[in-house]
């Protein structure tokens, strides 16, 4: 009985949105014991990715929280001004503690973004995680990859990245994946919305291990398994214009 891996991506309304979880899909399909928990940034769970998962062929779970309003990410903000999905997967926490029975359930939690790349290699190298298992994020941190760095006796002594190294867990969200267990251990363990830029997997994860105690992953983090791809907004010109000819296209047609 293998533990199952729970994935949480959080997930917002955007034309490229359906594209995203359709190539999610297409990995998560092949990953055994897989429960994926979607939360949407929304103040209700949307027609489109409540048909999109009945029909995906997972197992999953459904949720919606919206972010605050002063932490919301405007249209024209930069990417990184301000936090993303961090209220979403907070409740996605919760609902692991609420609902699923450590006793007789051992499970690896794993924070899936929309939009990045996974090898499905990724998933059997976090599947056994005693605690927090940590591996390389490629294509991040404006560098080829980031990663831990590991010592000769095989245990991570501080992080390869260009900006700020110093923080306590120096890596993406992307790069780490826990053991079930450590939320009812931490029962109030979470994410930071206020936490400064780039501190936000240090916020939740100086909570619940030591740098000491992570378990390294893909070859002694030698391996890249996981790419922090990021998808380019589509040019949309042409539709706005027709929407202001009052000749939408056909809003039947779901994209
Ligand atoms: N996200 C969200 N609400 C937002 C912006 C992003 O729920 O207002 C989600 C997004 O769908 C993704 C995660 O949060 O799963 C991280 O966002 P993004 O990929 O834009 O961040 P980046 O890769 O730039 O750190
Ligand atoms: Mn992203």
């Amino acid at each position: 009985n293998i533990p199952t891996i729970y994935a949480i991506t959080p997930t917002h309304t955007r034309h490229v949105q359906k594209a995203e979880l359709v190539r999610l899909t297409n990995t998560f399909l092949h990953v055994k014991n897989f429960h994926w928990i979607l939360v949407e940034d929304s103040e209700y769970r949307t027609p489109l990715v409540t048909n999109f998962l009945a029909q995906s062929g997972l197992r999953y779970t459904h949720l919606n929280t919206a972010t605050p309003k002063n932490y919301k990410m405007k249209e024209n903000d930069p990417h990184w001004l301000k936090p993303r999905g961090v209220e979403q997967r907070n409740l996605a926490l919760d609902w692991l503690r609420e609902n699923i029975d450590i006793a007789t359930n051992s499970g690896v939690v794993y924070f899936a973004d929309d939009d990045n790349t996974y090898s499905l290699q990724l998933f059997e190298e976090m599947r056994f995680t005693e605690k927090v298992s940590v591996w390389p994020v490629g294509i991040t941190g404006g560098l080829k990859f980031e990663r831990p760095i590991v010592g000769e006796d095989g245990k991570v002594k501080g992080w390869y990245a260009a900006w700020r190294p110093q923080r306590p867990f120096a890596m993406d969200m992307a790069g780490f994946a826990l053991n079930l267990n450590l939320l009812k251990k931490y029962p109030n363990a979470r994410f930071d919305i206020t936490a400064k830029r780039g501190y936000l997997e240090s916020s939740f994860l100086t909570q619940l291990v030591t740098l000491n105690e992570l378990e390294p992953r893909a070859e002694l983090c030698t391996k890249v398994l996981v790419w922090h791809t990021r998808t380019e907004k589509p040019k949309w010109k042409e539709e706005d214009a027709m929407i202001a000819k009052g000749q939408p296209s056909d809003p039947r047609v779901e994209v």
